[in-house]
């Protein structure tokens, strides 16, 4: 068979663009060597439809045990007695917990897309907006917090099968007690979709959600800094209340519901090599070295939420209580579409966003998303943080000059060659 030297010269650049750049964008990080080696296994030619010691295809024994290495990994770090690692992606995870316990047409009521919330929360062009029907909280235009009274204001107009808390946007934690108190007077489920800060909450620096929340969904690969895929989890199994039936006649337990849902409900064979990947990375995460890493993201976001206020940008809720920023750039001047546009050329990328009642559109925006994640991972500390928001800032001040752009880019092409991507990864 001939080699395929296209592709395998992309990945090389690819590789060169990841080493070069300084990669802000929040929902990104860097994969360990050895997560990497997992996800490029020979399990990716196991077929394993269904679950360990329940599948539909022989020669199942060895990843029956990778996959259990993986679930009760995930179950200690997070304690709890239910996790399912299949999910594809975060977006899959959500779309088969939703297909577990809602019939099409049921409500939903999440925090609005345009105020740091996720497609998959409701979005009208999203499968969650399509099948369900979508309602919304907000954030508080005076000081950009999740609007609690409003979240329980709609809740008793509309009265939701399901509350969805957790956002992609959004730089503060959350009070899960009160939305379970708001989802109990309603008779609502409580979904947390902690796919952004779940490192954090993995090593206790964050509310943990797993008390409040009946049900948990995760992406594996931003703050958990594992392959790209996701989970489900439950602090404890329940009974299913939807009224389905098993083939005996049994209510099953919410735990086979979602299995269900996730296979043969929305995907086919699992990716064992990807879930190898996982366990690997929870067994990363289980280590102290892990707590070192996330105590940096915080001191690192810290620093930067202070270099931003120094240089007198707005920051959507003031701050940050987790990894990521929400910077509005009205009083600079810039849309977050013409800052991502310059910044990219610095070799800085980062995501145009949407603020909170942003009068531009979601191709415009207003804002831009910065988060330390990656950052940290490639070793930089608090005292890099100001540099980097002084090559952020020389660009955003001077927005229509590529010349600067390209002497920043020069800067940090030299600076990233003392944070090596990876030690021994050859592509
Ligand atoms: C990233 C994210 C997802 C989706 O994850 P994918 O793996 O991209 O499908 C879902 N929910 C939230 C809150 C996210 O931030």
């Amino acid at each position: 068979m001939q080699f395929d030297q296209e592709i395998f010269d992309l990945i090389q650049q690819e590789y060169q663009r990841q080493q070069m750049g300084l990669e802000l964008i929040a929902s990104e990080n860097i994969a360990s060597e050895q997560v990497m080696r997992a996800m490029g296994n020979i399990m990716t030619n196991k077929y394993a439809e269904g679950y360990p010691g329940k599948r539909y295809y022989g020669g199942c024994e060895i990843v029956d045990m990778s996959e259990q290495l993986a679930i009760d990994r995930a179950k200690k770090i997070f304690s709890v007695d239910f996790a399912n690692v299949q999910p594809h992606s975060g977006a899959q995870a959500n779309a088969a917990l939703m297909l577990a316990i809602l019939k099409p047409g049921d409500k939903i009521l999440g925090l609005d897309l345009s105020m740091g919330g996720h497609l998959t929360h409701g979005s009208s062009v999203n499968f969650s907006g399509k099948l369900y029907e979508p309602h919304f909280y907000a954030v508080k235009k005076e000081d950009g917090l999740v609007d609690y009274d409003m979240m329980e204001q709609k809740a008793h107009e509309q009265r939701p099968k399901l509350i969805i808390c957790g956002a992609s946007a959004y730089s503060r934690d959350w009070d899960y007690a009160r939305v379970r108190s708001i989802a109990d007077a309603v008779g609502a489920y409580v979904l947390c979709d902690m796919s952004h800060p779940a490192g954090l909450i993995a090593k206790g620096h964050l509310n943990a959600p797993f008390e409040h929340c009946h049900f948990v969904t995760s992406t594996t690969h931003k703050t958990l800094r594992g392959p790209r895929g996701g989970i489900i989890l439950m602090k404890q199994d329940f009974e299913n209340t939807m009224g389905i039936l098993d083939t005996k006649g049994n209510l099953k337990m919410m735990s086979d519901l979602i299995n269900l849902a996730v296979f043969p409900g929305t995907q086919g064979g699992p990716l064992e090599h990807v879930i190898a990947a996982k366990a690997v990375a929870f067994f990363e995460i289980m280590q102290d070295d892990f707590k070192v890493y996330t105590t940096q993201i915080l001191a690192n976001a810290k620093a930067m939420e202070k270099a931003f206020d120094a240089r007198g940008y707005h920051m959507v809720s003031g701050g940050t209580d987790n990894h990521l920023l929400l910077i509005d750039l009205r009083n600079k001047n810039v849309s977050g579409k013409k800052a991502e546009n310059m910044l990219v050329k610095a070799d800085i990328t980062l995501n145009k966003n949407m603020v909170p009642y942003d009068d531009k559109s979601p191709f415009i925006t207003s804002g831009i998303r910065v988060g330390v994640p990656a950052l940290t991972t490639r070793g930089l500390k608090e005292h890099h943080m100001d540099q980097i928001v002084h090559w952020i800032d020389t660009i955003i001040a001077d927005i229509d000059n590529e010349s600067k752009a390209l002497a920043v880019k020069s800067e940090i092409n030299e600076f990233m060659k003392g944070f090596e991507l990876y030690q021994n990864w050859k592509v």
